[in-house]
């Protein structure tokens, strides 16, 4: 937990949010401000800024929230039509919250190269 951290308090229900899935490791809640007809964000309640920074005692959380995500697919109703997720990583890759986090955009057809 780091205080100045907003998804660790979104985690520790001092800043609302609204939840789609939860458990012991993992919180996902709905993008704040949606890129898509749906946009949830999948985070581990452990502060870990970025994907450069997970280390191989994170090794079981990264699988249980590579594991999870199909289940909240399914659950958002994506598994039918596909989804795609997004792993943005320090300033390149346009991370703006630095708290590991997963996008999950669904619900129209996603184009490619993103911006
Ligand atoms: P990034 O740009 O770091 O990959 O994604 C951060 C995401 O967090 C953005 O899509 C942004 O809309 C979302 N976000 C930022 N602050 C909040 C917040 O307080 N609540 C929620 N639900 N989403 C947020």
């Amino acid at each position: 937990m780091q205080t100045e951290c907003i998804f660790c308090n979104i985690v520790q229900r001092t800043i609302p949010a609204q939840p789609v899935y939860e458990d012991d490791k993992l919180l996902a809640f709905n993008d704040i401000s949606p890129a898509a007809p749906v946009h949830v964000l999948v985070i581990p309640k452990k502060h870990i800024a970025n994907l450069l920074e997970i280390t191989p005692e994170d090794n079981g959380l990264i699988d249980h929230l590579m594991l999870t995500i199909p289940k909240i697919a399914r659950q958002l109703g994506l598994d039918e039509a596909g989804f795609r997720l997004v792993v943005n990583t320090k300033d390149n890759g346009g991370q703006t919250v630095n708290h590991l986090h997963i996008h999950i955009l669904g619900g129209r057809f996603m184009t490619w190269p993103p911006g």
